[in-house]
């Protein structure tokens, strides 16, 4: 049997989607040890979003994917009038008007875009733990580049979650999205980790929507394009290799099992800084690929240990979740969890904004 693709459009839902739900199971322990965890949600520590017991809120990571969508739908909207705008430049408007939701104001040199339709929504007006580097870099109201970068060394990983959306972009070859992708990066963190980090993410989800590379093929092509960088930051390199060579089948553990917990983060890190973030998050997505069933069961097994340990939980799970619907698109995204998703038509339509912009429909 010849195995459908999932469209073009549900590869853009599931991206968004999956991500927006893997943040809002991971900003549930984010600040948590994993001590911690287990004392909350009990030994097997978070297992479902219903454990919550409130409404499942997303964090900062998707607000700006939100908003780095919105930088995205300026420039097609600009294109479909025969304007070649600024990616870069539309990109930094979007993120200012972001600060504003977050009730910093830029200085009185910074540009200000009049208000777009994604700004009068009400919840990316909650401030869900924004990254300092994310707001003091645009605070200065200066624009950050590979030249003159603000915050010149830092490399949280605000940049790396926020970046799935360049990935989405058909029509562009995969080392345009690289480059749309790290260049935004130092809108916000001058370390080249930062960049780099960034860059090799919107390359993964652009192999995997675009191109329909099969998972770890898709993996190894983000590594090599991050080896290929004239100046490859040694600790990305690292992480990537180990995310790679330890989810490689069969599983090294005594009990063929990923690693987890402190296992996890000890091997690839916590998660605090780009280049650990997404290594984190490709293990996990690559580590339960072979011992799943379904789409669905592949979401849950891989977004709840990139969850589960003592690091950055909503960034590590939301960049898995934005992996695995690049993956599978919305066949990843577990009903249930759909039910106590925080404002899935919002996501919803954004998502359908861009596909109609890239696609007519
Ligand atoms: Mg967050």
């Amino acid at each position: 049997m010849i195995p459908i693709r999932p469209t073009f459009a549900t590869l853009v839902q599931g991206t968004l989607m999956g991500g927006a739900l893997g943040d809002a199971f991971g900003y549930l322990v984010e600040f948590d040890s994993l001590a911690d965890i287990a004392a909350k949600y009990g030994p097997s520590g978070l297992v479902d979003l219903s454990q919550s017991g409130a409404p499942a809120h997303f964090s900062d990571d998707t607000q700006m994917t939100l908003y780095t969508l919105d930088g995205l739908l300026d420039v097609l909207e600009w294109a479909n009038d025969g304007v070649g705008a600024d990616v870069n430049a539309c990109q930094w408007l979007a993120y200012l008007r972001w600060l504003k939701t977050q009730g910093v104001p830029a200085p009185s040199h910074a540009p200000e875009q009049p208000p777009r339709w994604i700004d009068a929504q009400s919840v990316l007006h909650h401030q869900r733990h924004p990254g300092n580097a994310c707001i003091t870099g645009l605070a200065t109201g200066e624009m950050g580049t590979v030249a003159r970068p603000v915050n010149p060394d830092s490399k949280g990983c605000g940049t790396v979650m926020r970046s799935a959306p360049y990935g989405l972009l058909p029509n562009v070859d995969a080392e345009t999205v690289y480059k749309m992708s790290s260049d935004a990066a130092s809108l916000t963190h001058g370390h080249p980790a930062a960049r780099q980090s960034s860059g090799a993410f919107s390359w993964l989800i652009h192999r995997l929507v675009i191109d329909g590379l099969p998972l770890r093929e898709a993996a190894v092509s983000a590594r090599d394009r991050a080896a290929a960088e004239p100046a490859a930051d040694p600790e990305l390199m690292a992480r990537l290799d180990a995310a790679l060579a330890l989810s490689a089948p069969p599983l090294g553990t005594h009990d063929g099992a990923p690693l987890s917990g402190d296992s996890l983060t000890d091997a690839l890190g916590l998660g605090w800084v780009a280049e650990e973030a997404l290594a984190v998050a490709l293990y996990c997505v690559l580590a339960t690929e072979a011992s799943s069933v379904s789409p669905v069961e592949h979401f849950l097994a891989a977004i709840r240990l990139a969850a589960n340990h003592s690091g950055d939980s909503d960034s590590t799970a939301s960049i898995a979740g934005n992996i695995l619907g690049a993956l599978y698109g919305e066949a990843a995204l577990p009903p249930s969890w759909m039910t106590m998703a925080e404002a899935p038509q919002l996501v919803r339509h954004l998502g359908a904004e861009f596909i109609k912009l890239t696609t007519g429909q």
